[in-house]
Formats: structure tokens, C-alpha cells, sequence
């Protein structure tokens, strides 16, 4: 929930949903363009502070709930408690439904291109996410159901929706720029970006549409 205005929290229409901020919306889209199912703001949780929180997005296939944070300072405190609080509290085994718990990305504005043509090929960037507690979040695909998620790299690296490993499958950061981010969805009408999940790069071997 985005308490705080923002310039960036223009309500915005997007499948039938009336989001607080256009990032709101894109996030929702890049979350179609992947497959991934999500409700958007569920449940109303009561955090052991006594706080009333209203996460953004719950994942039900991945146990994911993300939270879209813009730019400047955002409070994220709420963020934090609810990835304490889901976070797996196993002795030994875990026996959670997913394997650490719930999990809590913290969904940010998008990266722009870099390399040959920085900033190039608006509105287009890159899904940038990091995790508001805890360790850090890879963005990888499962290739035996074919499902995109967050996970941490605690092995076993399994799919948190099938449970099958994904132990081969390349895993990215944020900054790796692999997961496109889809924006302006709402005023543009089905355009739309699937996500380069494919062999990484490097910076003499960019992809041939970012040459110029
Ligand atoms: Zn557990
Ligand atoms: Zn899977």
C-alpha cells in the first residue's frame, strides 16, 4: 500500500483494476507478461506490532507477496515486519509449504539500457526488484512447469510452485538486466514485452535490437 504520495502515484487503470500508481500497473503487466499469477491486495494483515498493512501483490502459485516501492524514501518498515513474520521459522527441515516461507520482494522502478546505446528502447527497461529483509531474490525460470519467480539461492533451489529443482536453470539479479519490465501498458493497449530470460551476455554481445 502507498501511503505516501508520490509524483509517480497516478491512479491507473490496468485489466479491469483501478492501481494506485502507474508502477502498480506495469508491475501487474510484467507479472502477465511472465505467467504469473497475482491478486492484488488481498488480504488485509495485522503484523505483531499491532500495524495494519495491505500488501501489493500476493503470488498464490509462488508464495511471493511483492510490495511496489517508487523512488525517492519510501517507508518500507511494514515490508520488512511481513518478510520477518513469513520468512520460514523451521527447526532443522523445513516443512513450510515453500521452502524458507513466504517470500517478500520489494517491486522498484525499472532499469533503463546500458551499453552501446544507454537509456534506449523507452519505455522499455528492466525488472528491478530487491528484498526488503533477508537474502537476496533471483529472478529464474522453471523449466518443467515453465513458471518465472523470485527465489533465494538457500539450496535446494527448488520451483516454489512445482518443487521440482531448478538447479540448472540460470538465475539473475536485477542488475543483470534479463527480466523485462513492461511499461505504460495502460495507455498503449496490449503492447506488451516477454522477458529475455536467455543465455546471459556479456557487454561486447548485446542483444542485436539494442545496436544501433
Ligand atoms: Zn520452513
Ligand atoms: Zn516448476
Amino acid at each position: 500500500m502507498t501511503e505516501e504520495p508520490t509524483i509517480e502515484a497516478v491512479p491507473t487503470e490496468y485489466a479491469g483494476i483501478t492501481f494506485r500508481s502507474r508502477l502498480e500497473a506495469d508491475w501487474a503487466a510484467t507479472l502477465n507478461a511472465n505467467n504469473i499469477k497475482w491478486a492484488y491486495e488481498p488480504e488485509t494483515i495485522t503484523l505483531p506490532s499491532g500495524t495494519v498493512y495491505i500488501p501489493d501483490f500476493w503470488l498464490p502459485e509462488l508464495g511471493t507477496w511483492i510490495e511496489v516501492k517508487g523512488p525517492g524514501i519510501p517507508r518500507v518498515e511494514k515490508t520488512i515486519e511481513l518478510a520477518q513474520t513469513r520468512a520460514c521459522h523451521c527447526d532443522g527441515n523445513c516443512t513450510c509449504q515453500w521452502a524458507g516461507g513466504e517470500l517478500v520482494i520489494l517491486g522498484r522502478t525499472s532499469l533503463p539500457t546500458v551499453g552501446p546505446t544507454p537509456g534506449r528502447r523507452p519505455p522499455y527497461g528492466y525488472a528491478n526488484w530487491e528484498t526488503p529483509h533477508g537474502p537476496s531474490a533471483y529472478c529464474v525460470t522453471c523449466l518443467h512447469c515453465i513458471r518465472t519467480q523470485w527465489i533465494t539461492l538457500r539450496r535446494p533451489w527448488r520451483c516454489r510452485a512445482c518443487k521440482r529443482s531448478v538447479e540448472k536453470q540460470p538465475a539473475y539479479r536485477a542488475v543483470d538486466r534479463q527480466v523485462r519490465f513492461v511499461e505504460g501498458i495502460a495507455g498503449l493497449g496490449g503492447l506488451f514485452a516477454m522477458p529475455d530470460l536467455g543465455t546471459p551476455f556479456t557487454a561486447n554481445e548485446w542483444p542485436i535490437e539494442d545496436r544501433e
